[in-house]
This record gives C-alpha cells, structure tokens and sequence, in this order.
C-alpha cells in the first residue's frame, strides 16, 4: 500500500450514545480526503454491558442485533448503522479493521460448578493450595440470540481460568483443573505464563474452541466485508492459534486480509520472537517507539534524540511495524497511561507520518481530543455530552498538514539524520511517480537548531518553504545542491519544494 495511514477511530471515554457508527459513516468521505486509507474500529460486538468499550466481549455474533445484557445496540450503534458505515468507508476507498478479542469473555449468563485451582498473581505456575471445586458464570447460551449465526454455547471446559469463586465470593486468579486443562505455553513469560489476563480466559488448546473460533473467522469476514483484523492482547494467547486463525480466515478472505496485533511489551526481542512464531502472520504495533516517544516527551532537553529510533521495531523490521504515538490504553487515566506529552506529539507524529518504513496508525483522541467523565458540578453548570467532557490538546490542526506532506511529499529513498543530541531529522529524496516530491524534516528537544543538508545539484536554485507555518522565511538552495534548513527550539519543521 502507498503510504497508507491507518487512523484508531475511538478512545477510551467516548459517551456511551451508541452514535459511533453514524459518526464514522458521516466521516467517511473527510477521512479519504485527508489520506487515511484504513480505520481500526473498537470490538464491535456485545459485551457485559452496554457501556463497556467492547472489550468484556460477550457474544461474538451479536453486533447490536439482539436484546441481550439489557441491550440491541452496542456503546456505538447498531449492526445496521455498522454495516452503512462501512459501505460508506468502502465508497471512499477506506478499509475497515476490527478489532478481534479472542482471550477472553465475560457476562456469562449462568454460573457452572467445577474444579479449578488458585495461583499466585505473580506467578502462575505456582498453585496456592489444592484443586477445590469452586463456581463461576462459565455458562453462555445467548437467551436474546438463540442458534442464529452459531449454535456453539459456551461452558467451563471451554476456558483456562477464572477470576472469581461466586460461592465463596473470592476474587483470584483460578486455573481450571481437568483432563487436557492448563496454560497454554505459548505465551508471554512474564508473571511466570501470562495466558491468564482477566475475566474467563478462552482455553485455546481446546479443539471445539478452535473450531467456533474460525467458524466465527470465516462468518464475520462474509457477512461484513472487513479488510482486516486488529488483535487484542494475543501475548495472553497461544501464539500457534494465532498464526493458525490468520491463515484460516486468508484462506476464505484472501491473503491481503491485513492483520496487525496487539503485543504490549516495550522488550524488542518478544516482540521479534513472536513475528517469528507467527511466521509474520500479523504485524505488530511498534511499542517500543511509543515508548521512547514517552521518555522523550517526558525528559525534554535531557533526551538525546539521536537515540529515538533506537531498540524499536521499525529500525529492526519495518515491514512488521506499526508505528503510533498513542492509542486508548495510554492516554490520561485508561489502564496503560503512559501518555505522550503534548509538546512532543507533533514531532513524534511528523517521524512516523514522513519517515519511509513503518504503517503509521493516528489516534482518535489525537486528532479529535479526548473525554473525560464531567463532575457532578460541571454536570450541573455545563454542557456535557452523557456526562462526559471533551478536552485535551488537539492536534487535529497539525495532523491535517502532515498528512498532507505524506500523501503529497514523502516519496523516495530517505537519509536519516539521527546525529545530534536534540536536532534531528530525516530527508526523503522524492521520487519520479510524483513531482515535485521530496521532503526535509527536522524536530529539536531544546533549542532552535539548523542543519546544512546536501539534495544533490540537480536541486540548485530551488526555493523551499516550510510547511507548518513556524518559519515564514524561505530557503534557496545553493549551486552546489546544499540548503540550509532551521526548526524552532521544541518543535518540527517539515520543508519542501514551492
Ligand atoms: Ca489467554
């Protein structure tokens, strides 16, 4: 894909009005206008709750269809509104990602009584106590849904663990205790095997779960035209599911079905270790950068900037990596916070938004603020929007201006310019499928700063301007192919040809 952008379109306190899929389908034809060529969605079908983000999945099947926990619609719409939204996003050229919990479920409808054992939090190879029977809401059999789609109902042999003894009304971590129960191995290593994150934990290793798995794969492909799939948390998951998952879906959907994946670990060396066990099946979100971004946001002037790029996994495999700065599990108060400052984000968002490898993903809550619950004074006092308010830096303004120059400059080989404490940047030398392309960048952490950069001879006698308006002055470039080109001290340039 020619410099495609993927855009994150929610975050984490959007009011539960269910008007997200008719927000998305009114947005569609800005959105191709503006050069996103991809929109991950939140997990679109019914959880615990309405109010919940998604992410306590309930019925895999029920996409605001059913009345069930209490509801037809889902925190964002209905089916029917889903599926115009994505007709329109597909009018205009838009792909559609969804986002696939597969871990675990909650909500279930009916407690089960089985055997199962308590482990320690930390580590949960280590059992506390005997095996004992304890009872958990294992039980689904989608009262409001019926056999419509699948006829598969869940029970407890179908997960790994549980966080809770309803009979006793203990909160832990319990490892279901059976023939062919335990962790699965293919996990993340931290806490000893991180199979377990919350709620009931879907037993991957269990044929009949598989099996319904792709089943449901294969139907939510067909029935609503998606072009990918963004998975969620897939370190607390076989990595052989998977990679075997992928491939069953490609199989039905065709091998360009995009596949990018949460992996949530700032260590290089899992992320690359799980490419591998996937055998490239899925990109992955580049963490590390994310995090480097955070430390530079954070440290300002004592950040050396020659070391942004450093440890991260588009510098060690850019064809896997999706670049981003932040997303709904790091902004303000969600589970993650590890916020990019709003200083800093320009400049991080001008690196993945211009530099030549990498997908870059942009965040709702970058481009349109984020929300916060209202206090019950300003509940009183202001207008809120169901309780919640909008605020935050947005960077909708800059974000429009570097995603003009990456869908109309950032063409062609590119050198990188990671050689000074706090002014960096990068040159793209254009190409000749789009004149006039070509592009310097340049971002400080302190001071003002200029660098004398060489764009070859055929350049000379070219005046360059810069694009985001913190530099009125122009710059000519020289007989001998070289421009001197400036940043503001805590701020990016981005110069190109007039
Ligand atoms: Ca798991």
């Amino acid at each position: 894909m020619k410099n495609g952008v993927l855009m994150q379109y929610f975050e984490w306190n959007l009011p539960n009005d269910g008007r997200l899929w008719s927000q998305l389908k009114e947005d569609a034809a800005h959105l191709g206008e503006i050069g996103v060529t991809a929109v991950w969605i939140p997990p679109a079908y019914k959880a615990d709750e309405q109010a919940d983000e998604g992410y306590a999945t309930y019925d895999l099947y029920d996409f605001g269809e059913f009345d069930q926990k209490g509801t037809v619609r889902t925190k964002y719409g209905t089916r029917k509104e889903l599926q115009d939204a994505i007709s329109a996003l597909h009018d205009n050229n838009v792909q559609v990602l969804l986002d696939v919990v597969l871990n675990h479920k909650a909500g279930g409808d009916y407690a089960e009584t089985f055997e199962a054992v308590e482990v320690a939090p930390s580590d949960r190879n280590k059992d506390l106590g005997e095996p004992r029977e304890i009872e958990s809401f294992t039980g689904y059999d989608f009262p409001g849904r019926g056999d419509c789609y699948s006829s598969f109902k869940w029970h407890w042999y179908h997960f790994s663990g549980v966080g809770n003894d309803t009979r006793t009304g203990t909160d832990a971590i319990f490892r279901i205790v059976g023939e062919g129960k335990g962790w699965s191995q293919g996990v993340d290593g931290e806490n000893g095997n991180y199979d377990y994150l919350l709620a009931n934990d879907i037993d991957l290793d269990n044929p009949e779960v598989i099996g319904e798995l792709k089943s449901w794969g294969h139907w939510v492909t067909e029935e609503f035209g998606f072009d990918g799939f963004r998975m969620d948390a897939v370190k607390h998951m076989d990595y052989n599911f998977t990679r075997d998952f992928l491939r069953s879906v490609r199989e039905a959907a065709g091998e360009n079905f995009y596949a990018v994946s949460e992996y949530w670990s700032n260590d290089l060396g899992s992320l690359d270790s799980f490419v591998n066990d996937v055998e490239g099946a899925t990109d992955l979100f580049d963490v590390p950068l994310h995090f480097n971004f955070h430390a530079a946001s954070s440290q300002g002037p004592d950040f050396n900037m020659a070391t942004l790029l450093d440890g991260t996994l588009v510098q060690t495999d850019p064809s896997h990596a999706v670049t981003f700065v932040d997303n709904h599990d790091s902004q303000p108060g969600s589970s993650l916070n590890s916020t990019v400052e709003d200083w800093f984000k320009p400049l991080a968002y001008g690196l993945i938004l211009l530099m030549r490898e990498g997908y870059p993903a942009i965040f709702y809550g970058d481009y349109y603020s984020i929300a916060r619950q209202a206090t019950p004074e300003e509940v009183r006092t202001e207008e809120t929007q169901a309780g919640k308010i909008r605020e935050g830096s947005c960077h909708r303004l800059i974000l429009d201006i570097l995603l003009d120059a990456r869908k109309n400059y950032a063409y062609g080989d590119q050198t990188l310019l990671f050689d000074h404490p706090s002014t960096v940047g990068l040159v793209r030398h254009g190409d000749e499928s789009h004149p006039g392309s070509g592009l310097v960048l340049l971002m400080s952490n302190d001071m003002d700063g200029d660098k004398v950069i060489d764009l070859g001879e055929n350049h000379a006698g070219e005046i360059w301007r810069e694009m985001t308006g913190s530099i009125p002055d122009k710059v000519k470039i020289g007989d001998d192919g070289k421009g001197c080109f400036a940043v503001k001290g805590r701020n990016l340039a981005v110069w190109v040809k007039e």
